[in-house]
């Protein structure tokens, strides 16, 4: 908590850093007294209430009831994370669409916004983002909603210290400072206030799981988002492993054969030239992945055949992902989960439970994400208050 955080003598990053300690305080335990915080957070019951009232007045907190103590004196007001009026919005750059959603600070989805991408020039894809942002901001100003920050789940690997996509094999996009292009043109639109913070779309899929996930999130946790790309995030206690350049965890680009399909990234044998959704087209004699999308629904046998091929795939790559990090659980998202259905996802756990028998080992819980299809837009939004209630991890990222 805060006596443990670098704190520099600035009285404003102090007061940051102190209003995060008892936010992240009460989202852990809601019910605590000032008292309780000041006992648990190091910082004086005077310091606590100046605070306490700082963050009622804000929307951030909410006081119950007192309980009766059966003893004499004032009882203690318990307090619970509220975010009455309070927003926060998460968008996703796909290959074939862009995302923006606004949620709650409990992870419940008050808004979906879609459109399919325009181009996909780095310049006009990040105007049409912006737009998307601005008209979401704007109805949710006027429906009294205060948006806190905005997390971008970008198609790719994203350096951790920058924040500059390095790699987007879906695109062709290599080192491009998506966060700095969306802080200028946010600016120009009258949102210079909103903290921007970009990661990499899997991985986002991994934190929205974790925060705002309907199952208690056990570490590690590995989240696998099966779209056109196949990407993977992997999150250790309250920390993405994203390695030293932030291509850890791109499963997608772990090899299932040597000198197999070509994949988007350049290398052959891939994980996602047989599971994403492209490798599904493919196979079931399909011109493109929209073709897919559109007559996926229809149950269409070449398709229902093919989402199964993948899904064998898929299951080989989830006896992977068991064996290298072991995890508690093991989360699916991704348009692939939507579209496929069944038809993807019993065949990959049939693959997973043969190797788990052929050892006598109880392979890992597999489980769909709460927001499929949505799971990284979502997770950008999960991103946000990560940042938000962490400040000195320093996610915004805005280095040059
Ligand atoms: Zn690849």
């Amino acid at each position: 908590v805060a006596a443990a955080v670098p704190l520099t003598g600035d009285q404003r990053l102090v007061r940051t850093l102190n209003r995060a300690a008892l936010l992240r305080l009460l989202r852990a335990e809601p019910g605590l007294s000032r008292a309780d915080l000041a006992q648990r957070s190091g910082l004086t019951r005077s310091t606590v209430s100046l605070l306490a009232k700082d963050l009622l007045d804000a929307g951030w907190i909410a006081e119950d009831e007192a309980l009766a103590t059966g003893q004499q004196g004032r009882r203690p007001t318990p307090l619970r994370l509220s975010g009455s009026g309070l927003a926060l919005m998460g968008a996703e750059i796909s290959p074939d669409a862009l995302r923006v959603v606004i949620c709650s600070l409990h992870g419940e989805l008050l808004e979906s916004h879609q459109a399919a991408l325009r181009t996909r020039r780095p310049d006009s894809v990040c105007h049409q983002l912006c737009q998307m942002v601005a008209s979401t901001a704007q109805r949710a100003h006027a429906a009294g909603r205060t948006l806190l920050g905005i997390g971008v789940a970008l198609p790719g690997a994203v350096a951790p210290r920058s924040g500059r996509l390095l790699f987007a094999p879906n695109f062709g996009w290599r080192d491009v400072d998506v966060g700095r292009r969306l802080r200028e043109e946010l600016q120009s639109l009258g949102l210079a206030e909103l903290p921007v913070y970009c990661q990499n779309d899997a991985d986002l899929a991994a934190v929205g799981e974790v925060q705002f996930g309907v199952q208690p999130a056990a570490s590690p946790l590995v989240a696998l988002t099966c779209g056109v790309g196949l990407g993977a995030g992997v999150v250790l206690g309250d920390t993405l492993f994203t390695g030293v350049s932030g291509a850890g965890g791109e499963l997608g680009h772990t090899t299932l054969q040597h000198n197999g399909l070509r994949c988007s990234c350049g290398r052959h044998g891939c994980a996602e030239a047989y599971i994403g959704l492209g490798a599904v087209a493919r196979e079931a004699g399909l011109p493109d992945v929209a073709t897919l999308k559109r007559i996926a629904g229809t149950r269409n046998s070449a398709v229902r055949s093919a989402f199964g091929k993948a899904g064998t795939h898929l299951g080989v790559l989830l006896q992977n992902v068991w064996m290298t990090f072991d995890p508690a659980s093991i989360v699916l998202s991704g348009e692939a989960v939507t579209l496929g259905g069944a038809d993807f996802i019993d065949p990959a756990l049939n693959v997973l439970a043969g190797y788990a028998d052929a050892a006598g080992l109880q392979a890992p819980p597999v489980r769909v994400a709460r927001y499929a299809e949505q799971a990284a837009a979502v997770g950008g939004a999960a991103y946000a208050l990560h940042g938000l209630l962490h400040p000195y991890l320093d996610l915004e990222q805005d280095h040059p």
